[in-house]
C-alpha cells in the first residue's frame, strides 16, 4: 500500500480529538448555536447528517436545529464500498449498521443531499479532509456531483485544524467547516488560490 503518511497522522489526530472531546463537553452545543442556517437556505432542503461516534464532536444539537428549521434530514448507509444517503426523520427508529453506526431502516428511500455534513479527524486551510481511511465520503461526493451540486461541510473541534495535510487526487476538499468557535469558509480560499 502507498504510504502518504496518512496512517500515522490518523493515530495522532485521533488522540488529539480524544483529548479535545474530554476537555470540551459543551462543544456540540456551541457548534449547534453557531451553525449557519444560510447553508440550508442555499444548498438544502435535503441535508445529510450523521450520528456521532467515539470522540467526534456531538452532532445531536445541530441535528435538532436542522430538523426544527424544516430541513429534510438524511443519514448515510454503508454497503460494501458504497455509502448512500437515506431519508430520516429525527426521533424515528434507527438500526445498527457497519462499524456500529446508526443507519435508517431498510426501506428508507435514497435521497440526493445538496448539503453534506461530514465527520473528520483533521482538516487544513485548503479544505483537505482526513477521514478514517476508507474514502467513503470521497466516493459518495464524487458520485453525488455526477448528478449536480453537493456542498460538503465538516463538523469538528476548532483544534482539529492542521497546518497542512497530505492530499491525494481522489480527496474531495471540504467547502466549509463549522466548529464550536464558528464557521470557516474554505471554498473562498481555494477560489483565490
Ligand atoms: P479518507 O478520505 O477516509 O481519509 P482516503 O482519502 O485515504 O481516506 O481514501 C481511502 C481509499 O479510498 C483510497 O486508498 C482510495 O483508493 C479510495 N478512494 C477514495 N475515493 C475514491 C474514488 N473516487 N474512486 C475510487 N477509490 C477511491
Ligand atoms: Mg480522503
Amino acid at each position: 500500500m502507498r504510504d502518504t503518511g496518512k496512517a500515522s497522522l490518523r493515530q495522532k489526530l485521533r488522540r488529539r480529538r480524544d483529548a479535545l472531546s474530554n476537555a470540551h463537553p459543551q462543544a456540540g452545543e456551541d457548534l449547534a448555536n453557531r451553525f449557519p442556517l444560510k447553508l440550508v437556505d442555499r444548498f438544502g432542503p435535503v441535508v445529510a447528517v450523521y450520528s456521532p461516534i467515539g470522540s467526534e464532536i456531538d452532532t445531536r444539537g445541530v441535528i435538532q436545529k436542522l430538523s426544527q428549521y424544516g430541513a429534510q434530514l438524511a443519514l448515510p448507509r454503508i454497503a460494501g464500498d458504497d455509502m448512500t444517503f437515506h431519508a430520516w426523520v429525527e426521533g424515528t427508529e434507527l438500526i445498527r449498521g457497519r462499524f456500529g453506526l446508526a443507519e435508517p431502516h431498510g426501506d428508507a428511500p435514497e435521497v440526493q443531499p445538496g448539503l453534506i455534513l461530514a465527520p473528520l479527524l483533521g482538516f487544513d486551510a485548503e479544505g483537505t479532509r482526513l477521514g478514517y481511511g476508507k474514502g467513503y465520503y470521497d466516493r459518495a461526493l464524487a458520485k453525488l456531483r455526477e448528478n449536480g451540486h453537493a456542498f460538503i461541510c465538516g463538523l469538528a473541534f476548532a483544534d482539529q485544524e492542521c497546518l497542512s495535510l497530505p492530499k491525494e487526487p481522489h480527496d474531495i476538499p471540504l467547502d466549509w467547516v463549522v466548529t464550536e468557535a464558528g464557521s470557516i469558509p474554505l471554498f473562498l480560499a481555494r477560489a483565490k488560490a
